[in-house]
């Protein structure tokens, strides 16, 4: 795909946007996707004729339910001949391998290695399509009462093409490549365990996965924080609202200095209330730290997280490889600019678990607005909270 400006004016923004997700529905969700394909074709739905926004909104909405039902159909997956399993979808289109083999630094092209020897054009033909095509990491999230977690699949091309450009987004927190940072989520198949991996793996951040406190005790997290002066922790609301009464019971006993060399705190997995951020900083301040405390938010099935640019700013969204909806619950209509009502999504140039307009069942109370933003200056779709569950 071509290159994406955060910079470029609102209006340029929405017509790429609008561009790239058409032409994506055309050209690899319609032939290559099991679930979409038959939902198309049972609703009556010409692919050829989506060109719009407007068309997209006659695709219905996907649900927790369907996904939970039948993961793999929401998998990519070409048509790849004898023994593979046939989901009706097409044969993969020769052009687009001819395409990725011809292309200079093509991701997709087989990595040279010194463990295999010469790989035949048939061989090399072979791992381009795996590189794109086959699933290699697997997220667990998001069920209703008496379900299964839904699966979400990334192939190689998703962790190495798409990945790096979302998790980037870090950046606008002003976190500094330099600062050490320590990730307090439980080590599990989601993505608010994962996502600080792949960001220090892609961008270069120093960053302490301590995989939860059942591996590294929260004491002993405090230790490390308070005597090596780290600059920015990475947890939820609920767990650091109890890190904290524990680092203050500490200091009481006279077992934790402080922690003032605290710069950044990042908090997902859960809504983070005004009063909540209030009560982290008061406690923060009786330890000796003045951190911005900012809010991420993110799921299983939108596959990445984002950010906060400034305490209150909003979460900036990723309009380049997602087109994001507000719907009104009850009626399912599009609402206007900054009102209320559920998040819906659909992956833009995504492989592996992709979906369209997908249902988060998170009601934003104060909607979303693609505006260019008063604190980082970047123009992107920003959601305002506070965000509460709704099930639709
Ligand atoms: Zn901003």
């Amino acid at each position: 795909m071509s290159v994406f400006s955060y910079r470029w004016p609102i209006e340029k923004q929405r017509k790429e946007v609008e561009k790239r997700l058409t032409a994506y529905i055309r050209e690899y969700i319609y032939p290559y996707h099991p679930h979409y394909r038959r939902l198309f074709k049972e609703n009556g739905i010409d692919p050829a004729s989506i060109r719009t926004y407007r068309d997209v909104q006659q695709i219905p909405f996907t649900y927790l339910h369907d996904i939970v039902t039948h993961p793999r159909e929401f998998i990519l997956q070409p048509k790849l001949g004898p023994g593979s399993e046939d989901y009706g979808t097409e044969p993969l289109n020769k052009k687009y391998i001819a395409h990725a083999m011809r292309r200079k630094n093509s991701i997709l092209k087989p990595r040279k290695t010194r463990y295999l020897g010469k790989l035949s054009p048939e061989e090399k033909e072979i791992m381009c399509i795996k590189n794109e095509w086959q699933p290699i990491h697997l997220h667990l999230g998001g069920s209703y009462e008496g379900s299964e977690p839904a699966e979400s699949y990334y192939t190689y091309y998703d962790i190495w093409e798409v990945l790096p450009k979302i998790v980037a987004s870090i950046a606008i927190t002003g976190i500094g490549r330099e600062w050490r940072t320590m990730n307090l989520m439980t080590a599990a198949p989601h993505v608010t365990f994962f996502q600080p991996i792949l960001t220090k793996l892609m961008c270069g951040n120093l960053i302490f996965d301590t995989c939860g406190p059942d591996v590294v005790p929260a004491e002993a997290q405090l230790e490390l924080v308070s005597g090596y002066e780290l600059d920015c922790v990475i947890s939820s609301p609920t767990y650091i609202d109890y890190w904290l009464n524990l680092a203050l019971r500490m200091k009481k006993d006279g077992r934790l200095d402080n922690l003032r060399s605290l710069k950044l705190i990042l908090l997902g997995a859960e809504d983070l209330t005004p009063s909540m951020r209030q009560h982290i900083h008061d406690r923060l301040q009786k330890l000796g730290a003045s951190p911005r405390v900012l809010r991420v938010y993110g799921s299983t099935q939108i596959k990445a997280g984002f950010y906060e640019c400034d305490e209150g700013s909003g979460i900036h969204l990723n309009p380049e490889y997602y087109y994001w909806e507000i719907v009104d619950p009850k009626t399912k209509e599009p609402v206007g600019e900054g009102e209320q009502g559920v998040l819906v999504f659909s992956h833009i140039g995504w492989r592996g678990s992709t979906f369209l307009r997908c249902c988060t069942g998170d009601l934003i109370h104060g909607g979303m607005t693609w505006e260019k933003c008063s604190s980082c200056g970047l123009t992107m779709p920003i959601i305002h909270p506070p965000i509460s569950r709704l099930e639709i």
